[in-house]
Parts: C-alpha cells; structure tokens; sequence
C-alpha cells in the first residue's frame, strides 16, 4: 500500500505533536478519510473481545471526543462485535463473531481487553455461548486468534495480567502475549490505555501496518520515553527539591512517583481531552503503563527503593523488575552525579528536611508541646545571650589574663 497523501513519518510527528489544543483523532481522521476516499485504506473487520477486565479501556476509548468513538469506527475500523458499544444481543451477537471468522480469515483484526484467566482451564471468565454451550475467555481467545491477522492487547489487564494478576491472583490472570505467540501481539498498556494510544495504533495499523515495537512490544512512538524523562517537574528534581506531601510543590519521587521506570507520553498528551494528569495535579505516577503494574509499584506513596515484591511473578514480572532496578540505579546515579558537582547539594538538603510536627491531638497535647516549645526558645535565648555577654577571647588576651592572675583565673 502507498500513500500519497501523508507519509509514515509525518503520521508519527503528527501523533507526537497531539499536545496542542486538538485531540489525536482529530488530527489522524481527515487523513484516514482521504485515505479511504482514494482506496488507499480498507476498514479491517475487528473483533473486540473483553476478557477479564472492568471495561475501563473501553470506557477510555469513549472518550475520544471529536470526531466522536461513533466517528472513529465508521471511519477507521470495521467493527464487528464489541459486547458493550453494540446493539446486538446474545446470539445475533455472536453471530457476528463466527460469521467473520468464517469470512475474514487472515484478514481480521482481534483487539483483547482484559486479561486471559487461566486457572482451572479458564473458568473464572465466560465469554460467550456457542452451540448451547459457555466458552471461557480463554478458548474464545485462542480459537480468535488463531485466524487473527494482528492481535492487539489493550490495557494492562491485557498487556500483562495488569490488576487482575495482582497478588495473590486466584484466577491464574495473564498478558495475552503469554499465550498467543502468533501473531506477535501489540502491547497498548495502561489502566486504562489513552484513547490516543489506541485510536494512534489503529490508524497506524490500518494505514502502514506494524508499528515500530520496543521489547515489550509496545508502540514507541507513544512509550519510547519515560514519564520522567518528559516531566514538567523534571527541573525541580534535577534542582533537587522534593515534595514532602502529594499535593506539594517540587518533584514527587520521595512519596512514590514511579515517572522514572514507567514508559508512557502522559506529561505530554496528558488526559481527559489533554487537560491535566497526575504529577500536573499533584499526585505521583503510579506506573499504571508499566509491565509491574500493579504489584511492583506498590506502595503507591513510597518512595521507589522500598518497591513491594510480590511473592507470584511472572517471566514479564521478573524482567520488569529488572527494568525497575536498573531504573531505580539510573535515579541514584543521576543523584549521585547530581550531589558530586554540587549542583544538587543546598536543594537536596532542604528536601531532605524531616517533616513537621503532626498537629496536636487534643487540647492537654497542644499546651505541653506550647510549654516544651517555650522551654527550646528560653534555652535558645541563654545560649544566644551568653554569647552576646561574654565575647570571644583571642589565646594572646587569655595568655595575658592567666598570667595577670597568677595563673589562678584558669577558666
Ligand atoms: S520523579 Fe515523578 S514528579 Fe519527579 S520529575 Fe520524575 S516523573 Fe516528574
Ligand atoms: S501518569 Fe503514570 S499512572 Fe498516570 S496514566 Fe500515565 S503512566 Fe499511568
């Protein structure tokens, strides 16, 4: 396929530039359209399939705004069956399903939402019924994907077991792509994914196929950097001065910011209709795109070295907290460099200050600290004033003093 109208290149410049005032989609739909208009472009059928998940992705997508999800899916995908947008019930549902299985082999697109519940052969997640029987998410999947021409997870759920393999995880909760080996699956992770990630993947799919992957097979053009390497607070870290509290000024790493091991453009697109997000609004990233969601980013309000290390990972587990330690010694490197040219040092200090005093619990508690408060300024007060009355001696002036006495004013 070639396109004329916009190359590969300005695509992802325009997917890095949605910062603006103008939503992602709206600035890829013209493009799709023109597209499709000169039969550049075919709508893929999709099927999407929700597995173990709260439809939070879904209810994401609904929030891309002009053009509305309504326009989006006319214009960029064919969406054949999706259980909570569609108007179809129980068989005529599923219909759909089979009927482009049957039709579209090899031509299909099979979006996953939520993850794949493996325990007892599946059954903690029925999908659907076909031939008067339950099929778990867990066939439904890999009968889907066998036929599939892309596999797209969406989500962390989907991505990698995300909150629903969190510990202790009774329904054996996977990423898609620990199951479906082929085709390789395009991780879209976050809970919930931007509506941008998926509506940017989509359109990239339908109009240049694969995009470029990193190693957890997520699109780099929306996870190719860290939160923190993007952050408007970025300044205030190198300047070393930390917020004590969520809601403080200064960078949030020492209550639990997790932006330095977290991949994702959030500081840039930022979120409901590019408004706000997170760290913009006080509160740390909690690392919900990242592989170690959730269980490794806990304590959400901890600083990162105290990470909590659940007792089930995963082969994705352990390699993110690979990524997570070399991140964390990234952190320390980058401080200890920091503190070593001096650049750091005074605001480091006044970060490191200890918090103040919780406040009094009841009257009887806020007269004694007044009382211990007066006795430290009293004594602060003597101190200063021995040393106003009594100025300091040179050894030449005690020399001389001691032997005008005799050597008996010795003091
Ligand atoms: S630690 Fe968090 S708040 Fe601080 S600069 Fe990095 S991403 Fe921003
Ligand atoms: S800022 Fe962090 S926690 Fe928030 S959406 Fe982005 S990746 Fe997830």
């Amino acid at each position: 396929m070639r396109l004329t109208m916009i190359t590969r290149r300005e695509f992802i410049s325009l997917c890095m530039s949605a910062t603006a005032a103008v939503s992602l989609a709206d600035l890829i739909a013209p493009v799709v359209r023109e597209a499709l208009a000169a039969g550049q472009v075919n709508r893929p059928p999709v099927i999407w399939l929700e597995l173990g998940s709260c439809t939070g992705n879904s209810i994401s997508l609904d929030n891309a705004v002009n053009p509305s999800l309504h326009q989006l899916l006319r214009e960029v995908i064919d969406l054949r069956y999706h259980w909570t947008f569609q108007v179809a019930q129980g068989d005529d549902a599923t219909r759909a399903i089979f009927d482009t299985v049957e039709q579209d082999a090899g031509r299909y697109w099979l979006i996953i939402e939520g993850a794949p519940m493996t325990a007892e052969g599946g059954r903690y997640n029925y999908v659907f019924f076909k031939d008067g029987q339950l099929v778990t998410g867990l066939d439904a999947l890999k009968m889907l994907a066998a036929q599939a021409k892309h596999v797209i997870a969406v989500g962390g759920c989907a991505c990698f077991g995300g909150p629903a393999a969190a510990h202790p995880n009774p329904g054996g909760a996977k990423g898609v792509w620990d199951i479906i080996k082929s085709p390789p699956v395009i991780n879209i992770p976050g809970c919930p994914a931007h509506p941008d990630w998926i509506t940017g993947t989509l359109s990239h799919l339908a109009m240049y196929g694969l995009p470029e992957l990193d190693a957890y097979h997520r699109p780099v053009v929306f996870f190719g950097k860290t939160i923190h390497d993007l952050c408007q607070r970025r300044q205030q870290f190198e300047d070393g001065i930390f917020a004590q509290f969520p809601g403080d000024p200064g960078c949030l790493l020492k209550v639990g910011c997790k932006g330095p091991v977290t991949h994702a453009d959030c500081p840039l697109r930022q979120w409901n209709h590019y408004v706000n997000w997170p760290v913009k609004a006080g509160a740390g990233c909690i690392g919900c795109a990242s592989p170690d969601f959730p269980d490794l980013m806990m304590p959400f309000y901890e600083h990162l070295p105290n990470v909590y290390t659940g007792s089930v990972k995963t082969n994705v587990k352990r390699l993110g907290k690979f990524v997570t330690l070399a991140g964390i010694g990234a952190v320390a490197a980058h401080l200890a460099v920091g503190v070593a040219t001096g650049r750091i040092k005074r605001h480091w200090l006044d970060g490191t200050k200890p918090l103040p005093a919780a406040p009094p619990e009841n009257e009887t508690q806020r007269r004694r600290d007044q009382e211990e408060q007066e006795k430290k300024c009293i004594a602060k007060a003597k101190t200063q004033n021995r040393k106003l009355t009594k100025p300091k001696e040179t050894w030449v002036g005690r020399l001389v003093r001691v032997v005008r006495s005799g050597g008996k004013d010795e003091d």
